[in-house]
């Protein structure tokens, strides 16, 4: 058993910010996270202008598309004060005009003396006081979070890991589909895993749809921009056969292609911009010519092979301003939690922005608890310290269930598919629900918890199935039990 100060789990854009952030104060910060396939990721690039014209509108705008007007008004005011914190000094943009914020982020807290890392660790519980402390009266004190459970992939043992508070930055659900613009590892383990141990969920049936991903093989689909096609570019069923489209709305796009995707059967659609001017393409959307040659597509040659991909997961764990969960010392922030904001395409840098700053809002609050709080840490009931042994079914079962999404709950779910979809995912659950957790495979843990992520985006969408206002629900932000709001946003 280890005891930390402050563990983060995940090392995306959201747990350096928070670790960054921590560390600055002069809090230790131990960062534990999954092996992560760097072959597949491509960090998010944020357009420098974007993120500046950004700030000055927030500070402008009212909450037209942002719901929750609590959230919406930290965003607006800590957003300016977080990227001048965490990304200034050392804010690179490349000759596209992007700035590489993971990396950014990653380069500060590499030489951050503050920071631990613990990579190839999963976490796959949370150690509660009413489930795990062997003091029977500590069920009865207010739901907390005392640390995690977590398999070291290199040693294949289970680890126990305390902390005074542990903050949850395991990333969204995207890959619950199986054309998204994420790693495949992006299956909403971290909603699950805090669902589990009682935290409450907000908004899960907000799954963010991108029209127009570059179809790539087993891997993350990149987004490509709409401006392609409002450009001129056409959208071909088989590299002959155009097909007219509806660009009036994201959304109308968005059914379109999906409609041609189940009308031809097809693997994927065409885009063909090769009748476009050439340097005119290619001066207007650098970031994407560049990204397409580097892996092997020439967008003034070949058409480009497209689907509509899931793109971000806007619900998830419940937190508020100070990324604080329902349940005590557990802490969320970036795609695992849900704040109340939600956009459409147009507000793209916005997710991060909410990262950045939650991340800020949350080192502050933690810096002040620390010195006028007692953390208590009891003594705990451990388990095995082993895995069981992985099972072969687990690879088919991750087709059925990506399928199962795609098919009857991802773009047009009307109530017989979601019927159809909700009782496939639940026979699907019920065959892998474990007797107990040990007895379980890693590969089989995480696969149980993508199903309990994508029953609840399922029943969630299935249960309210028409938009419902997050600002009118801020009032009850802070009860715990199901999830609520529901729709796909096509971006
Ligand atoms: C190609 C692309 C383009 C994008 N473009 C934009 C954009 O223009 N604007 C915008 O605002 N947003 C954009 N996004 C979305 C935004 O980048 C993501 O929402 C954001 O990167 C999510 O960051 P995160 O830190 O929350 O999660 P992630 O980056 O997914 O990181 C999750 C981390 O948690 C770890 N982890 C997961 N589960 C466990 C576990 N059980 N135990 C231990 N560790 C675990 C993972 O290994 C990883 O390190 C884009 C995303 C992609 C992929």
């Amino acid at each position: 058993m280890k005891t930390k100060e402050i563990l983060v789990v995940g090392a995306g854009i959201a747990g350096c910010a928070v670790a960054l952030a921590l560390a600055k104060r002069g809090i230790d910060v131990t960062i534990l996270t999954s092996p992560f396939d760097q072959r597949f990721y491509h960090a998010p690039f944020i357009r420098h202008e974007s993120l500046e014209e950004k700030v000055c509108d927030l500070q402008r705008e009212r909450q037209e598309h942002l719901s929750c007007s609590r959230a919406h008004e930290q965003l607006a005011m800590l957003a300016r004060q977080s990227i001048d914190e965490l990304l200034e000094p050392n804010y690179l943009v490349d000759r596209n005009g992007n700035i590489d914020i993971h990396r950014c982020l990653q380069d500060q807290l590499k030489q951050h003396p503050q920071v631990e890392w613990i990579s190839h660790h999963s976490v796959i519980e949370l150690l509660t006081l009413d489930q795990h402390s062997l003091k029977k009266a500590d069920r009865y004190k207010k739901p907390a979070c005392i640390g995690v459970i977590a398999y070291n992939h290199e040693t294949q043992r289970i680890e126990y890991y305390l902390a005074k508070e542990t903050i949850l930055a395991t990333g969204g659900a995207p890959s619950l589909f199986p054309y998204s613009t994420h790693p495949s590892s992006a299956c909403g383990g971290g909603i699950a895993i805090a669902y589990r141990a009682g935290a409450r969920l907000l908004n899960m049936d907000q799954i963010q749809f991108h029209p127009l991903g570059l179809f790539e093989k087993e891997r993350p689909c990149f987004p490509l921009p709409l401006g392609l096609l409002t450009e001129g570019g056409k959208i071909l069923t088989s590299k002959i056969s155009p097909v007219e489209v509806d660009l009036s709305s994201p959304s109308f796009l968005l059914h379109q292609l999906y409609d041609q995707l189940l009308k031809t059967r097809s693997e994927h659609l065409w885009l063909d911009l090769t009748l476009l001017d050439h340097l005119a393409l290619k001066e207007q959307f650098p970031t994407v010519d560049t990204y397409c040659l580097n892996h092997g597509f020439n967008i003034v040659k070949d058409p480009l092979p497209i689907v509509p991909v899931a793109a971000y997961t806007c619900g998830g764990i419940a937190i508020d301003k100070a990324a604080q969960t329902t349940l005590l010392r557990l802490r969320a922030i970036g795609e695992v939690a849900c704040t109340g904001l939600f956009w459409n395409f147009k507000e793209e840098s916005l997710s991060v922005l909410e990262s950045l700053t939650w991340a800020l809002a949350c080192a502050e609050d933690i810096a002040k608890q620390a010195n006028k709080f007692i953390y208590y840490f009891p003594d705990l009931r451990e388990g095995s310290s082993h895995l069981g042994a992985s099972s072969s079914i687990v690879e088919e079962d991750w087709k059925f269930l990506r399928q199962t999404m795609w098919s009857y709950v991802g773009i047009h779910h009307d109530r017989a598919h979601l019927d159809r979809g909700c009782a496939l995912l639940d026979q699907l659950s019920l065959l892998n629900t474990p007797h107990d957790l040990p007895s379980c495979s890693i590969e089989q843990i995480q696969l149980y918890y993508a199903i309990q992520t994508a029953q609840l985006i399922a029943h969630s969408v299935r249960a309210h199935g028409t938009f419902i206002n997050c600002s009118a629900r801020s009032s009850s932000f802070f009860q715990r039990g199901a999830t609520d709001n529901m729709r796909l946003i096509a971006t």
